[in-house]
């Protein structure tokens, strides 16, 4: 895991003084960092049948398909509001000045499927409950949220009370 943590680039006061930024475009050019990250995540959730992947928008995006498409499951987009074409349900989500809304299909998810969500950094854990209250607002069943990062201090975990939380790199 610690080399994996060396194809992380850290690049401190991005996007704004005193964030730290775990750029993972360094990883994804190494072709066995990218293959790595996606065997774990597909070996953890295998045999656990998964209908659908949710992939958060926008880093998200680049790793649910990947799995999606190993475990045999559907593809399932979280939007930034006014981006989905269709009928869609919301759920607001707190950024550090105010708040955002997510977007979802209505038809995305069937009741009592099977999802996983999937996006590339868990920081405060705010994004990751406004998917998750999505996917249960249209009866499906969280089997777990799955990430290549968790920030530990941020105590994202904590907005996901009962919920399995999977994550290959803590720091
Ligand atoms: P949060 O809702 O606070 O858990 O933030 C998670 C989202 O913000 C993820 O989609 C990440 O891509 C992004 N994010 C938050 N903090 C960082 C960070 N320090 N480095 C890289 N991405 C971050």
């Amino acid at each position: 895991m610690e080399d994996l943590k060396k194809k992380i680039r850290e690049v401190p006061d991005f996007p704004k003084p005193g964030i730290l930024f775990y750029d993972l475009t360094t990883l994804l050019k190494d072709r066995e960092g990218l293959r790595q990250v996606i065997d774990l995540l597909t070996q953890e959730f295998e045999g656990k049948k998964i209908d659908k992947v949710v992939g958060i928008e926008s880093r998200g995006f680049i790793f649910a398909p990947a799995i999606a498409y190993n475990l045999n499951a559907g593809l399932v987009l979280v939007r930034k509001k006014g981006k989905l074409p269709a009928e869609s349900i919301s759920a607001p989500y707190a950024l550090e000045y105010g708040e955002d809304v997510l977007e979802m299909h209505k038809d995305a998810i069937e009741r009592d499927e099977q999802v996983l969500i999937v996006d590339d950094l868990i920081a405060t854990g705010g994004t990751a409950a406004a998917t998750v209250q999505m996917v249960l607002q249209l009866g499906g069943k969280v089997v777990a949220l799955a990430f290549i990062v968790e920030l530990g201090s941020l105590k994202g975990r904590e907005k996901l009370i009962g919920l399995e939380v999977f994550s290959i790199l803590t720091y």
